[in-house]
């Protein structure tokens, strides 16, 4: 789970590359629109720190103005492919083949962080369009805001994520058997109003769950490396220690919040775990 990096310092001029590959009768429409959708980008990005381009009014438009705006997005342009295209080369290449709002899958969607069916007009702006995953994409289509006004979802590119340990697990042997629950624990003094965000995030994708699903394969992994490992001495401090260096590499590459790593280091600390070799 890490911060991606917006592309493009001219959200704009992406948008007049698609705007200029369409034909009849959405050419005209999108250049009568211009002026505005200008104006609605620079107070999207004027309102990215804090992010609150959610509280913007929405251009007011007509169906087939709207129609044409969506388009923008619906059909499969040059202009727009490039436009992923390189929304995608941009990121960094640990975090360009994973979702960053699960860390579970790959990323093969885009999702608007405000929906096309609030604004249109960002629809193909590059400030609004997220590489994720299909799960979390269609949860996201619930909307931006939860009952009391919050937003439910982290903003990648603009929610500037902490760099401590917020997620953490209860790793507990009962009858021998491992049973796990994460949780997540603001004891690094994280802003509290991100911390509150962080757990919309969690509560709404439901990612406490799902990555406790993902435990017994990461579990059967660790033992089946561990027993693997043909350099690796079989006492409980050298077990420990790689353990602990597995962790640390995948941090290194996914985050120090990565699920992943928080069940190498649980695993590390468990001693039930450890002198099972
Ligand atoms: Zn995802």
């Amino acid at each position: 789970m890490l911060n991606l990096k917006k592309y493009s310092l001219n959200d704009y001029k992406e948008f007049e590359l698609i705007r200029d590959s369409k034909n009849e009768p959405f050419y005209s429409k999108l250049v009568s629109l211009s002026a505005s959708i200008n104006s609605q980008f620079t107070a999207y990005i004027s309102n990215t720190r804090p992010f609150a381009a959610h509280n913007l009014t929405a251009l007011t438009v007509d169906t087939s103005q709207k129609s044409a705006l969506l388009v923008c997005y619906s059909s499969k342009t040059k202009a727009l492919v490039l436009l992923k295209k390189n929304i995608r080369d941009f990121q960094e290449e640990n975090t360009r083949a994973m979702c960053q709002s699960c860390g579970l899958d790959s990323a093969p969607t885009f999702d608007h962080y405000l929906p096309q069916s609030l604004f249109p007009e960002f629809a193909v702006m590059p400030a609004n369009l997220v590489p994720s995953c299909g799960t979390c994409n269609t949860i996201k289509d619930n909307g931006v805001l939860d009952e009391n006004g919050n937003r439910k979802f982290i903003h990648y590119y603009f929610d500037n994520l902490p760099d401590t340990q917020f997620l953490h697990l209860d790793l507990i042997y009962r009858n021998e058997v491992p049973t796990v629950s994460f949780k997540l624990l603001n004891n690094t003094s994280i802003n509290p109003d991100l911390f509150d965000l962080i757990k919309n995030h969690f509560t709404h994708l439901n990612l406490l769950n799902r990555y406790k699903e993902k435990f017994p394969n990461i579990h059967s992994r660790a033992v089946s490396r561990i027993k693997n490992a043909r350099t690796l001495k079989r006492n409980p401090r050298s077990i420990k220690r790689f353990l602990e260096d597995e962790a640390i590499s995948i941090k290194q590459i996914n985050g120090i919040n990565f699920w992943e790593a928080i069940i190498y280091d649980e695993l590390s600390k468990s001693s039930q775990f450890i002198n099972q070799f």
